[in-house]
């Protein structure tokens, strides 16, 4: 959703100022062939799914969900990540689905245009390497590599996970319990396997105090069809953006306390926007219809270590940067490329690997955590003078120097091994 190009800019902003056989191909050959639990079926769990089976152990996927997630709020899609999907064959697949993003527009409350950025900016740096496309529809590219080779277990959930001396008993809420060598909790912000085998949210979650709702609806108008439009007032953003197949996708975002129990979420988006002027009014009106509302906190989660024995944790679950970081599927992506390759390398000692897994992704996500968390104000700007100053430095941006520089801020500071799989 143009996170990530905002993200960019927002830099810059801040500069200013246990079924189935081994699968067939084992770079591992000589590894003993684990069975691999991986609870969630988003972007880290799918894209593991994809690097352990080709690695040749055998990965189970387990999904709350009770069918694979597609569509959803869109991504920016760049980086590292990119790099990844590319050694993972789906490159073709990813820019099928994708948009090619032309510019950013903040408008004030009766349309007009306050600043207009040009993603070629962007492009300029990365090229063709640089996309937006629907969350779900990056984890179904990758999932339709594995799709009928790995086991999927939809609609249930672990409600034990047990481990002793030679591998992990999982139980569930449906299915019957599971023996597996290693569990890896790719369950994302919320995670179930964080909650059972390291303690409860609240000591791992550091919410940055906003909150973000995402909903797509039918043949809405206007669409300025590339662009992506933001309306900002102070504490709150309003964006919009025009998909494929007559539908629109809003995202909003605020400042708010983090509990407010007595009110569902559309009653807090109606009461936090419905004075708010440009296409409020009408963009709330569609809420009515909506029944797969995406509403959360915006929250990173921060640990001391990912692991314990043999449980692991990758994507939002171990290392959440919030969605103001405009990569955390970059770093999912990246993180279970690591651990594959991380496993292969460890011929098996799976505590080795988890070590040298974590030496070398730890300073790149809390790098990008840190970077993330900066953004807040950019975002969410609190005064008038705030949101003044934000649309004269979007402008800024298309001054040539001032972009380049800022491309180069948002540029990947990791080296991807090469673990020859
Ligand atoms: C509005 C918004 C905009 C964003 N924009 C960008 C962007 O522009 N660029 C970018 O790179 N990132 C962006 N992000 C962040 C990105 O979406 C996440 O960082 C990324 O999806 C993390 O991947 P994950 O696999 O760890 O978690 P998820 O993708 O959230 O997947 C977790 C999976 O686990 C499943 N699950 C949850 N609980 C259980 C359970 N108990 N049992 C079984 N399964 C379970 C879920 O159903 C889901 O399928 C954005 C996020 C938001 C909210």
């Amino acid at each position: 959703m143009s996170f990530g190009a905002l993200n960019a800019w927002g830099n810059c902003l801040n500069r200013l100022v246990a079924t189935g056989a081994c699968g067939p191909r084992s770079a591992a050959r000589q590894n003993r062939c684990m069975r691999i639990a991986i609870n969630g079926a988003g972007i880290a769990g799918v894209a593991l799914a994809h690097w352990l089976h080709r690695i040749g152990h055998t990965p189970t996927v387990i999904e709350q969900a009770p069918r694979f997630r597609t569509g959803g709020y869109l991504i920016d899609f760049w980086g590292v990540g990119y790099q990844v999907a590319k050694r993972m064959g789906i490159e073709e697949a990813v820019r099928a689905a994708g948009y090619h993003v032309e510019c950013l527009r903040s408008v004030g409350p009766g349309a007009e245009i306050k600043a207009d950025v040009n993603v070629a900016v962007f492009r300029r740096m990365f090229g063709a390497d640089l996309i937006s496309l629907p969350r779900g529809d990056l984890a179904a590219a990758m999932y339709a590599t594995v799709e009928s080779k790995v086991e999927t277990i939809f609609g249930d959930s672990i409600t034990t996970v047990d481990q002793h001396d030679d591998g992990v008993r999982l139980t569930f809420q449906s299915s019957a319990a599971r023996d597996f060598d290693l569990v890896i909790g790719a369950d994302g912000l919320h995670s179930n396997v964080r909650r059972l085998v390291f303690g409860p949210e609240q000591s791992y979650e550091h919410y940055l105090g906003c909150k973000v709702a995402a909903w797509v609806v039918d043949g809405y108008r206007p669409r300025d069809e590339l662009s992506y439009v933001t309306y900002n007032t102070p504490g709150r953003q309003v964006g919009r953006f025009a998909l494929r197949g007559d539908r629109t996708m809003f995202v909003f975002i605020f400042r708010a306390a983090r509990d407010r129990v007595d009110e569902t979420p559309k009653d807090q988006l109606r009461n936090e926007f419905s004075e708010c002027g440009w296409e409020c009014p009408q963009i709330l009106a569609t809420l009515d219809e909506v029944d797969d509302l995406y509403f959360d906190v915006v929250s990173q989660i921060r640990m001391e270590s990912w692991s314990r024995d043999r449980v692991l944790l990758i994507g939002d679950a171990a290392g959440c940067i919030s969605l103001l970081g405009g990569e955390g599927t970059g770093l999912a992506i990246t993180e279970a490329y690591v651990l594959a390759g991380e496993l292969a390398r460890a011929g098996g000692d799976h505590q080795r690997a988890f070590n040298v897994y974590e030496q070398r992704l730890r300073p790149f996500v809390t790098g990008k955590q840190a970077g993330a968390a900066r953004l807040i104000g950019f975002f969410v700007t609190r005064t008038r003078f705030g949101l003044w100053f934000r649309n004269v430095a979007m402008r800024a941006v298309n001054f040539r120097p001032l972009g380049t520089l800022l491309a180069g801020s948002v540029r990947d500071d990791f080296e991807l091994p090469d673990y020859g799989i």
